[in-house]
């Protein structure tokens, strides 16, 4: 049994009343919440204190997207100002030549920059497996920096000859697919409040992956209880894609092989219209919104109001480091809460008085990336702090240059201002950034490692 309590700090719960504590405090036992509230409510003592005075804490943030992989091949200068498939096509051969290393370092650089920046559950989807990698080596990089990982086995098995996008040397067949999905659920797959690692089945993409495969994959996650992810209606080239190779757009696609339930979420969901939110709202799927790559690939702007009117779950995702150059996620939580407002700015919407705005607050984006994220990856043991969920939770010290003149809203703070590295992130009770530092491996060691496996990457 062990405890620890936070006192005097601002606590943002989360909850469903989305109460807030200016003078707050969390008392955990054994990885879980007991009790949350005012400092003066709680127990007086516990294994480990902590007294936050002049910070701000929040549930940890949850990343529904990420190509942890994708650290190693950031501002590759040949992509620096590609669209979605010319950038695929040229970033494909030098991940054709990954490792099982550079899979086990990436993992643990990309999930060390997710702690930095507060985030304390990411989605990975891994869907090239060159060179005898394997999830387990993501799995394993995972362990060790201490976050929860939801890790997707992605696949693609459409190649170029076949009418596919990637290369036929980076593309598996459906038999062996299957075969190692099914090992790595009856391996590490953990559905338990507190999970550390949840499997998810993910075929690539619409272009990169056969029907079949869409199909069969959904079965199995369906008779082991996991959950299903892709890429959906991420530009316009796919739709166009879609509707000439299978005679529908992207969203009736899924609806075809079985792929729409609360069980399925769609990274990006930019290209969609009216009917098809309202299909996702129906079905429950959810949708992980990842503004920064959508800005730096010129794909496009996620109608994320219409969602969150629809009832569709949204959350945020940083989505792959070479499509975002970084895996900050309380900087995509500033993203999204700033491209919303771009999109209200195109629509006309802003201009019009003042009365009848209604753009999205920092509030409504710290909302989509913790509960936002914790729907939509199925779980409801995370995502706010309230008693019996996970003592999962970051905390920022306002009392920085940054935040200088901003503490009339300290929340708000958090989010307007130029995103920095949090102070502490804890996951479990543990503590995993520590006044700024990390503490479950030696960083400037892994810089060097992933610097290395970088250059050696991409010099071919
Ligand atoms: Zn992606």
């Amino acid at each position: 049994m062990s405890t620890l309590l936070i006192k005097h700090a601002y606590i943002v719960t989360m909850d469903d009343h989305q109460r807030e504590f200016p003078d707050g405090g969390l008392f955990v036992r054994d990885g879980f919440i007991e009790q949350v509230g005012a400092s003066g409510e709680l127990p007086e003592a516990a294994d480990e204190v902590l007294d936050l005075q002049g910070h701000v804490l929040l549930p940890g943030l949850v990343n529904a997207h990420h190509h942890f992989y994708q650290t190693l091949t950031r501002v590759v200068p040949a992509v620096q100002d590609a669209n979605l498939f010319n950038w695929l096509k040229t970033l494909y051969p030098i991940w054709a030549r990954l490792t099982p290393d550079d899979i086990f370092i990436s993992t643990q650089t990309a999930l060390a920059e997710l702690a930095h920046s507060g985030c304390t559950t990411a989605s990975d989807h891994l869907y090239l497996f060159p060179n005898g990698s394997r999830l387990d080596d993501e799995i394993a990089g995972a362990r060790e920096i201490g976050l929860r990982i939801h890790a997707s086995r992605g696949s693609m098995s459409l190649g170029e000859s076949q009418g596919g996008l990637p290369p036929d040397s980076v593309v598996d067949s459906e038999e062996s697919i299957l075969k190692d999905s099914q090992r790595l659920i009856e391996s590490y797959h953990d559905a338990k409040p507190g999970s550390y690692v949840q499997i998810v089945l993910a075929p690539c993409s619409p272009f990169s992956v056969t029907t079949e495969l869409m199909r069969e994959s959904a079965r199995m996650a369906r008779q082991y209880g996991v959950h299903l992810h892709t890429h959906l209606a991420e530009t316009e080239d796919e739709e166009q894609f879609c509707l000439q190779r299978f005679g529908y757009r992207p969203v009736g696609y899924m609806q075809q092989v079985d792929w729409v339930g609360e069980d399925v979420w769609f990274a990006h969901a930019v290209w969609v219209n009216a009917e098809e939110i309202q299909v996702f709202a129906q079905h429950k799927c959810g949708v992980a919104h990842c503004p920064t790559s959508n800005m730096r690939l010129a794909s496009g702007i996620a109608p994320v109001k219409e969602y969150r009117a629809a009832g569709v779950n949204v959350g945020l995702g940083v989505d792959g480091s070479a499509s975002n150059d970084g895996s900050h996620l309380l900087g995509e939580v500033r993203q999204a809460m700033l491209l919303a407002r771009v999109k209200e700015g195109i629509t006309g919407y802003s201009r019009s008085n003042d009365a009848g705005r209604k753009v999205m607050t920092a509030r409504d984006a710290l909302w989509l990336g913790t509960r936002g994220g914790a729907a939509v990856l199925g779980r409801s043991d995370i995502g706010s702090l309230e008693t019996g969920k996970c003592a999962d939770f970051f905390a920022c010290n306002l009392n920085q240059l940054d935040f200088a003149g901003a503490l009339h809203d300290p929340v708000a703070a958090i989010v307007f201002c130029q995103p920095r590295g949090v102070d502490y992130t804890v996951v479990g009770g543990r503590f995993i950034v520590k006044e700024g530092c990390l503490l479950s491996t030696d960083e400037g060691r892994l810089i060097e490692k992933h610097n290395q496996a970088a250059r050696k990457l991409v010099s071919g």
